[in-house]
């Protein structure tokens, strides 16, 4: 079936067939507490239960809260100087132009804040005179939301103030616009982005059925155009928690010339226990995919510290008391004398 017009509204999902009836009251109620939103590109690819629906249909398992749950579960709001702006490390800086996404999944770590608002031009401004005013800022995040569903005139305009800022010597844009929204990436989008100082892009994807031969047309336009990319993914039950699974993804990472980044563990917003991944699990998946693929494959497996204290990798480690190191398919070595 084709749904070109994506999918907002529990009505329309019942309509789709992508919602139990039965569900009406519940769902009606996740969708008054947080955005709900299914792109065409997505609807016309995903079927209840698959890796791509968990992400994006909302369900009833959202209005269970667990007590350590937390509407800001990173504590980006201790380290906001300004509207749109969190500096929790020295050198960088997110800049946050529009809470608005192409799709709105289950699982966000800011889904208290996502779904509406989009920086003013006095906040913009303030935020810009905020990164102009300290020099330690050496990279600018652009994150969300989505700054890629901003109009490309408007996304224009911001990365052309940061591009002229001297200190300011490298700019990110984290998206899911390229697979989710494939149809953005176009050439006035392209042009926005073409700024001397190198522009990197950190692409969301949690499962190799989002890359459609559409969105994979639109990574190599951004790749062609200058702009490495990177990929982020969480790591998610039910979704990407088989070594098959990220296996195949970062796979077809490295196929689309994304270099694999981050593999998150699933930071603790509320409603979303259900995808919950434990810590040694994740660890156990991180080294059997260190035994099976190609060095450009691994991404760093990595914890956004509860609280705001920053990000560390939380891989499995290879070092043992005793002097010993174990290899990736879990035998154990010896270190020689002096290490
Ligand atoms: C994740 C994050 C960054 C970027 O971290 P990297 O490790 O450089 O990718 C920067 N600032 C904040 C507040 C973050 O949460
Ligand atoms: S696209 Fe990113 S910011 Fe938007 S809902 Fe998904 S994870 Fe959250």
């Amino acid at each position: 079936m084709s749904r070109p017009t994506g999918l907002r509204t529990v009505p329309q999902l019942i309509d789709a067939g992508l919602a139990d009836e039965a569900d009406r009251d519940a769902l009606t109620e996740v969708a008054r507490r947080l955005p709900v939103g299914v792109s065409p590109a997505m609807a016309a690819v995903l079927t209840p239960g698959d890796p791509v629906a968990r992400q994006l249909l909302p369900t009833p398992a959202e209005l269970d809260v667990a007590p350590d749950e937390h509407p800001d579960p990173i504590g980006d709001a201790r380290h906001s100087p300004l509207p749109g702006l969190v500096h929790r490390y020295p050198d960088r800086v997110l800049l946050t132009p529009t809470l608005l996404c192409a799709v709105y999944c289950r699982f966000c770590f800011r889904r208290d804040v996502v779904g509406d608002g989009v920086l003013t031009d006095a906040e913009l401004a303030a935020a810009l005179d905020y990164i102009r005013a300290h020099p330690q800022i050496w990279e600018v995040i652009l994150t969300g939301g989505d700054p890629l569903v901003l109009a490309p005139r408007r996304l224009g305009e911001i990365i052309a103030a940061l591009d002229a800022i001297p200190h300011v010597r490298v700019l990110r844009v984290h998206t899911r616009v390229p697979l989710v929204a494939p149809e953005r990436v176009n050439d006035d989008l392209l042009e926005a982005l073409r700024v001397p100082t190198p522009v990197y892009v950190a692409l969301h994807s949690n499962h190799a059925r989002e890359f459609t031969p559409a969105g994979r047309a639109a990574c190599a336009r951004l790749v062609d155009h200058g702009l490495p990319m990177l990929s982020q993914t969480v790591l998610l039950r039910g979704v990407n928690d088989s070594v098959e699974a990220l296996e195949a993804l970062m796979r077809t990472f490295v196929e689309n010339r994304i270099r694999p980044y981050y593999l998150h563990l699933l930071d603790r917003a509320e409603g979303t226990r259900h995808f919950r991944v434990p810590l040694d699990e994740g660890q156990r998946l991180v080294r059997t995919l260190r035994g099976r693929v190609s060095g450009l494959a691994q991404p760093v497996f990595v914890l956004d510290i509860p609280g705001g204290h920053g990000k560390v990798p939380i891989g499995p480690g290879y070092l043992h008391e005793g002097g010993e190191v174990e290899d990736p398919w879990g035998r154990r070595h010896r270190l020689g004398e002096g290490r």
